[in-house]
């Protein structure tokens, strides 16, 4: 990897988890909303509203608006945390506001779900439904799984709280279902936790226990400190209520001690008052007592306010226990107005009802009864409420369900929208590979058409080049058999020369040993015309002439020569310059019988008219010949060859010299044994003479006289 590209990568990488970090924590100049949720954990509210103000304050100077709505929303928490209800509303409603104009859906969802539990601790159920109903719909719509189980859970507990506890106990198993699927422990505990308090309130104890069990087993599986600790308090209050003082006490000193170490004062002193309940109903009410004073003074300077009315009201009780009707009466008369603030009525009919038990102490009938009266009156307008929610709820599960058939009809349109933009991506598609295809063919039709015109352009050059070289081979041709021509030509005479001969005369001498050989094997008669006959020539005393006239003059002597053979020999016949001033002349396929003429016409035609030599002169000369015919042997000779012919041809001319020159002496027939051939010497045909195996020709009157070598 190069450096360049290395740095990008690293600044890449940096980016995205700064991105990420920001994302988990939404840092904003120096706080993060994490920062705030510590403080408000830790119970330092003061602080976490400082945090959470100076988020705010970063946010409008970056003109960010939704880290803006998640600033209201951190201070809406504190607000909850302070249970100061109302005004976590109007901060909720500052985040909601921000996030509907934002699109921000999730966030929103979010709000409305805070908005439906701030309305739940003020114990105002019918608006708490609502919200966290409008929450679930935009979960759905998100399909995000984990808010939904969340939902669901909290509608149970609200639905519990308006006694709607069947409803309550559905809403709670579909949490269960989605938080086992999602695997979420810490979900699936909590759940538990709200199914056992369902049974504790139906006054099931015992099964209330068994749920209360299993939750905190699970707690201590997902160990969350203060789940855990929840799940001790709830299993306390439990034994507590069963008169199971040691158990409770147990588990309520393990609650106390887990809320002290997360620094949770607010659940820390819910758990005191558990501890208070456990003493008062252990008999210990001045522990009691003293317990519940520090619980109100605590949730009084901490603004705890529904606490601070539980306190009121168990520390009226413990002060009743105690017959101290007077101090019963401060405490009632107190959380009465905490309780009125609150608007928990529930508690203010508690509360009434022990005033009417003080004021009994007392022996105060008049108040007694009034309070009572008061009482009645509270407890008639709870259950008109309570038939008011009875019938709310009815309405907002129709609503909801109502909701739930949107949802759907929305996912079938969002489903319909989604087939219309495949069927449109499809026809798209099919447009794009209709055009691709008519792209191509037109492609291939004009690769094709240039593709001709170049294969014609190819075949017009091909038949030009093949011209071109049919001329060159014709050229060639000519040339080569000028060559030819030229190597098989004797320059001075224009005749033959020794090279021709040699490369047509095997082919002459087989054919006419074909034809006797047919006449041997009775396929044919015996041919006619069918002899070769060779003739040497050799000019006599022709080294005089040159030495006498020169060069020129002998030259002259054979140019003329060539000329007088070309009239004694057919066309047909084959004249050849042997070397020198001696030819070859080869008869073709003529009767043996017709050689002594022939030779006899040659030796006349050069000895009859002188030759011109070329310097006005004129010379005569004579020529001397030996010839030899082909078969030697006619019956059964056909194997001499060429050399061998030669050879006595030779030694006729020698002899036609030796026996005075302007002579010819001819071999016409040799009779010999058969395999005799290769044994023939030309010395040995005098010999062969004299044994009368050789039918000679010769010029010469008598044959007697021929000279055979030197005399
Ligand atoms: P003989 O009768 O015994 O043949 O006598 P000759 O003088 O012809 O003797 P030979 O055949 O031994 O000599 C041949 C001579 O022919 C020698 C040479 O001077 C001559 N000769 C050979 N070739 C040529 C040629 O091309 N031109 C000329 N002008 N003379 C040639
Ligand atoms: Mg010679
Ligand atoms: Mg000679």
């Amino acid at each position: 990897m190069s450096p360049v590209v290395g740095r990008f990568v690293v600044i890449l990488l940096v980016s995205l988890l700064s991105q990420s970090i920001c994302l988990a924590q939404n840092t904003l100049g120096l706080v993060t909303t994490k920062n705030i949720q510590e403080a408000r954990q830790q119970g330092d509210l003061d602080l976490a509203d400082k945090l959470a103000e100076q988020y705010l304050q970063s946010a409008l100077e970056q003109g960010n608006r939704t880290e803006q709505g998640r600033a209201w929303m951190a201070m809406a928490a504190n607000a909850m945390e302070r249970n100061t209800y109302p005004l976590a509303q109007e901060r909720l409603q500052q985040a909601l506001a921000i996030f509907q104009e934002q699109g921000e859906r999730k966030l929103l969802a979010d709000a409305y779900r805070q908005m439906g539990r701030s309305y739940r601790y003020q114990s105002n159920y019918q608006p708490a439904l609502d919200y966290v109903y409008l929450a679930m719909q935009i979960y759905q719509q998100l399909q995000d799984k984990a808010a939904i189980s969340d939902a669901h859970s909290n509608i149970g507990v609200i639905l519990e709280k308006m006694g709607q506890y069947q409803e309550a106990i559905l809403a709670h198993q579909k949490a269960l279902e989605l938080f086992h699927e999602l695997n979420d422990a810490e979900g699936i505990a909590t759940t538990i936790f709200n199914l056992g308090d369902i049974h504790r309130v139906l006054g099931d104890h015992q099964t209330a226990l068994d749920y209360f069990q299993d939750a905190l087993r699970r707690d201590l599986e997902a160990g969350t400190p203060k789940e855990i600790a929840y799940s001790h308090n709830k299993l306390a209050y439990q034994y507590s209520t069963l008169g199971n003082f040691e158990l409770a006490r147990e588990h309520i000193e393990k609650a106390i001690r887990l809320f002290e170490q997360i620094q949770a004062p607010r659940d820390l002193d819910w758990a005191m008052t558990t501890l208070a309940r456990l003493e008062l109903e252990s008999g210990n009410l001045s522990s009691a007592r003293q317990i519940l004073e520090g619980v109100i003074q605590r949730a009084r300077e901490n603004l705890y306010l529904s606490l601070l009315v539980d306190a009121y009201r168990m520390a009226a009780e413990v002060a009743l226990k105690q017959e101290d009707s007077a101090g019963a009466l401060t405490y009632i008369d107190a959380g009465v107005i905490q309780a009125r603030e609150n608007v928990e009525r529930h508690d203010e009919a508690l509360l009434e009802s022990l005033r009417v038990q003080a004021h009994l102490q007392q022996d105060a009938m008049k108040e007694a009864f009034q309070a009572l009266e008061r009482q009645k009156q509270l407890d008639d307008a709870l259950l008109d409420e309570k038939r008011m929610s009875t019938i709310a709820t009815v309405q907002a599960q129709t609503e909801n369900i109502r909701r739930e058939q949107q949802i759907e009809l929305l996912k079938k349109e969002q489903a319909l929208q989604q087939a219309k933009l495949e069927q449109q991506r499809l026809s798209r598609n099919l447009w794009i590979t209709g055009l691709l295809a008519c792209f191509i063919i037109l492609f291939m039709f004009y690769k094709r058409i240039s593709q001709r015109r170049l294969n014609a352009n190819l075949t017009r050059e091909v038949a030009r080049q093949t011209d071109q070289l049919q001329k060159q081979n014709a050229e060639l041709e000519r040339a080569y058999l000028k060559m030819e021509a030229i190597s098989l030509t004797d320059k001075l005479t224009g005749l033959n020369n020794r090279r021709f001969l040699e490369s047509h005369i095997e082919a002459d001498m087989e054919h006419c040993r074909r034809l006797y050989q047919d006449w041997h094997t009775g396929k044919a008669e015996r041919p006619h015309n069918a002899d070769l006959v060779v003739f040497l020539l050799d000019m006599d005393n022709f080294k005089g002439l040159n030495d006498q006239h020169g060069h020129l003059a002998g030259d002259a002597v054979l140019k003329q020569l060539s000329q007088r053979m070309e009239q004694v020999f057919r066309h047909s016949d084959f004249l050849v310059r042997w070397g020198g001033e001696e030819f070859v002349a080869v008869a073709r396929f003529i009767s043996r019988s017709d050689a002594r003429q022939l030779a006899e016409r040659l030796r006349q035609t050069i000895q009859d008219g002188p030759f011109a030599l070329g310097n006005g002169q004129t010379q005569q000369q004579t020529a001397s010949i030996g010839y030899v015919c082909y078969p030697l042997d006619v019956e059964t000779d056909g194997r001499a060859t060429w050399q061998t012919l030669m050879g006595l041809a030779d030694t006729c001319l020698y002899a036609a010299k030796q026996s005075g020159r302007n002579q010819w002496i001819g071999i016409e027939s040799l009779r010999q044994e058969p395999g005799n051939l290769q044994t023939l010497q030309t010395q040995s045909l005098p010999q062969w003479y004299a044994q009368g195996r050789v039918e000679l020709g010769c010029s010469l009157t008598d044959p007697e006289q021929i000279q055979w070598s030197n005399p």
